[in-house]
């Protein structure tokens, strides 16, 4: 992807860039006293969705097309720059014709190919920063995929914003599971593309607010977008995770923010070490493997399956055993078991199925 930097005029290039603003633009008063709040604790970048997606009907689905003429007045009298979620292309063009400054896909959106590329079709030609949410399901090809559709009309000004992904169990912590592994992955891709966290959306709770932004900010990401309203508990839509101004205020000063360099003399020797562990651990592995296929030849000259359901569970069990006592956490020994073995099975099917 040829990318371009999603900063407007003016905005400066450090760490975090924010976002901030209500979930929902209810009324004018609403909008423009949040802004006015949030310009003048030095806010730069004011969301408000107008079109919300709800998942089910009867709920606050937004004030529609007269929220745009809102944020423009923001923009003339804070001098703030607006955001809004679009999720149709009629949406975009409509947000464009008000001069909204960047646009954002939602999660629901982002999951739906068709809904994503006519959106892309109606930014054809235009010249405007656009973000999109990952997808609710934890499936980084598809965040990948709406990102090409954007770049592949021209967009070049595109950036992602990580706000969780769904899951069935609704007891867990987070609102939405952060999946950390996922966003770091798509950076690791395309290290050029500006990564914005939600932690709004990941924690649904405003108490959670502050430790998720200080891990993305840990983990180096670009920027944080985070919902903000003159009083929270009353918002028409998502009253638990917004923050007053003031408490926006409040997180964004207790951040720290490290953007040491990496040339430190103790890191380097400390990586040297990392490196010599992962080096050490894929000879293991390799030799593992070599000893899987010399059982899997023993198997197929005795007649026996390559899946041999008790020997699986008593390596699993005592691993975990074993990995508690060591102080690691028995869950991630299962995961990489699970790999190791699932790679074990599939080259022995293999060989014991290869034609001499
Ligand atoms: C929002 O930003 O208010 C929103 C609807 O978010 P998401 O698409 O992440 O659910
Ligand atoms: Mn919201």
């Amino acid at each position: 992807m040829e990318l371009e930097s999603i900063l407007l005029p003016g905005i400066p290039v450090q760490r975090p860039l924010v976002i901030a603003g209500p979930c929902s633009a209810e009324t004018e008063e609403q909008v423009l006293l949040t802004a006015k709040a949030l310009a003048a604790g030095g806010i730069k970048m004011f969301r408000a969705g107008v079109w919300k997606p709800r998942t089910k009907p009867g709920g606050f689905e937004g004030v529609g097309s007269q929220g745009l003429k809102w944020l423009k007045r923001v923009k003339q009298e804070t001098g703030m720059y607006t955001l809004t979620e679009v999720a149709t292309a009629k949406h975009a063009d409509e947000a464009l014709k008000q001069g909204i400054d960047t646009l954002w896909i939602g999660a629901r959106t982002t999951t739906n190919p068709f809904a994503v590329q006519e959106i892309a079709e109606a930014l054809r030609g235009v010249d405007i920063p656009v973000l999109v949410k990952n997808p609710v399901n934890p499936d980084l090809e598809l965040w990948v995929g709406a990102l090409e559709r954007l770049n592949n009309v021209g967009l070049k000004r595109i950036g992602a914003i990580h706000r969780g992904f769904s899951s069935y169990n609704k007891k867990v912590v987070y609102r939405n599971s952060p999946h950390w592994n996922i966003p770091i992955e798509l950076k690791r891709r395309y290290p050029q593309l500006p990564v914005i966290s939600d932690p709004s959306h990941i924690g649904g709770r405003r108490d959670l607010i502050y430790l998720l932004a200080q891990q993305a900010m840990d983990m180096n990401f670009d920027g944080l977008m985070i919902e903000a309203h003159p009083d929270p508990e009353n918002a028409w839509s998502d009253a638990a995770q917004q923050l007053t101004p003031d408490g926006l205020r409040e997180v964004l000063l207790a951040l720290v923010i490290r953007n040491g360099a990496v040339s430190d003399e103790k890191l380097s020797e400390l990586r040297q070490q990392i490196d010599d562990l992962d080096s050490q651990m894929l000879e293991l592995l390799a030799r593992r493997m070599q000893v899987s296929q010399e059982i899997g030849i023993f198997k197929k000259e005795h007649g026996l399956t390559v899946v041999q359901n008790s020997r699986y569970n008593e390596i699993l069990m005592k691993r975990m055993a074993q990995a508690r006592e060591m102080g690691i956490r028995p869950e991630f020994v299962r995961m990489l078991l699970e790999a190791i073995h699932d790679e074990s099975v599939r080259q022995q099917v293999e060989m014991m199925n290869r034609k001499e």
